[in-house]
């Protein structure tokens, strides 16, 4: 393959982890945030020839790029509209996430079919009204139907606290005061990835988004290598990349390889992280620079100018880069830059 640096995707292990995520209700994978660094069209294309009936995404402007590009699943748009984005919710066919009763009554003006969500304890979006002025707004509509009401737990992950069970307990508050004001919402929603995986909260729809792409679910799909642009000796006390963060203790052989922080290989990495070759470590020496890595390949001698090694994969995957960088797989994910090629393989 002639590339300097790319990412492979495989879409069996997609289908899987989709199917490992199967709790008899509806699944909707969440592809926002060009479906965290994998693609968000190729992603998109194969979870609907799997069988996904809903996606997710943030905004109207990923929504829109996926039915330009002939999705024709139901696209729930979670990160809340701004009323310049209402027109192309329409014209798309994507499903707003609503976040107050005032928005909703803004709404109400054509019919429309739309997600209500309730703050239970992110403080972040979501209708904050009591149950009964959610009932109250919900019987006072003309055109709008709303057909899900969702929330998100904060801290699923976490059994230590209470507060699942709070959000929990403030969700059905909502959803039983609609029931006794007979308004029947069809779809009920609070589990993303660690919802399903640590609560198995399943309502009628679970979100998972992580999960799709195998991290606390399943097992990773993409796999990110880079080539070696330039295999060298050093001899002991040479210094090595910006502000000399590394010096040589003993004559060594090193590599650069064409992958930085501008690739989303994390900054915070330097002189801590590591790349992989066949399972062994090459310790990453000095500073990670914006295009370029330099690696120690005391580890691997075979490797010559143009091999490939892995930057994120088996043996130093999302997670692991994560706990070292002190990020999160999302963020590693997510930071994957453009001049990484996606490659996707069927197998
Ligand atoms: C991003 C997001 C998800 C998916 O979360 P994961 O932790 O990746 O499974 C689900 N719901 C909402 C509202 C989100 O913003």
């Amino acid at each position: 393959m002639m590339m300097r640096t790319w990412a492979e995707i495989s879409l069996r292990q997609l289908r899987e982890n989709l199917q490992a995520l199967d709790r008899g209700v509806i699944v909707c994978p969440v592809v926002k945030a060009n479906a965290y660094g994998h693609g968000a069209i190729p992603i998109a294309k194969a979870l609907e020839s799997a069988g996904a009936k809903w996606l997710a995404v943030s905004c109207v402007s990923e929504g829109a790029a996926l039915r330009d590009s002939g999705i024709g699943t139901r696209i729930l748009v979670m990160g809340g509209l701004l009323p310049f984005e209402r027109d192309a919710a329409f014209r798309y066919s994507l499903t707003p996430v609503v976040h107050s009763l005032e928005e909703l009554s803004e709404w109400d003006r054509q019919p429309v079919t739309v997600h209500l969500k309730i703050d239970t304890g992110m403080s972040r979006l979501g209708a904050t009204a009591s149950p009964a002025e959610v009932a109250a707004a919900l019987g006072a509509l003309k055109h709008v139907r709303v057909e899900g009401l969702m929330s998100h737990f904060a801290s699923a992950e976490d059994p230590s606290t209470n507060q699942s069970a709070e959000q929990t307990a403030r969700f059905e508050a909502v959803l039983k005061a609609l029931r006794e004001a007979g308004i029947v919402i069809e779809l009920a929603h609070m589990s993303s990835t660690n919802g399903i995986v640590y609560r198995d909260a399943r309502y009628s729809l679970v979100r998972p988004g992580l999960g799709i792409y195998g991290y606390t679910s399943g097992k990773p799909i993409l796999t990110w290598y880079a080539r070696l642009l330039k295999v060298r000796q050093i001899a002991a006390g040479t210094p090595v990349g910006y502000m000399a963060r590394f010096h040589a203790p003993r004559d060594m052989r090193i590599g650069t390889v064409a992958a930085g922080y501008a690739d989303g290989l994390p900054h915070r990495l330097s002189t801590r992280g590591s790349l992989i070759s066949q399972g062994r470590l090459l310790p990453i020496l000095g500073a990670v620079s914006m295009d370029l890595t330099t690696i120690d390949l005391t580890a691997a001698p075979e490797l010559q100018t143009g091999d490939a090694v892995t930057v994120l994969g088996p043996g130093m995957d999302a997670q692991q880069i994560a706990d070292i960088a002190g990020e999160i797989p999302y963020s590693v994910l997510c930071g994957i830059g453009n001049r990484v090629a996606r490659v996707y393989k069927e197998d």
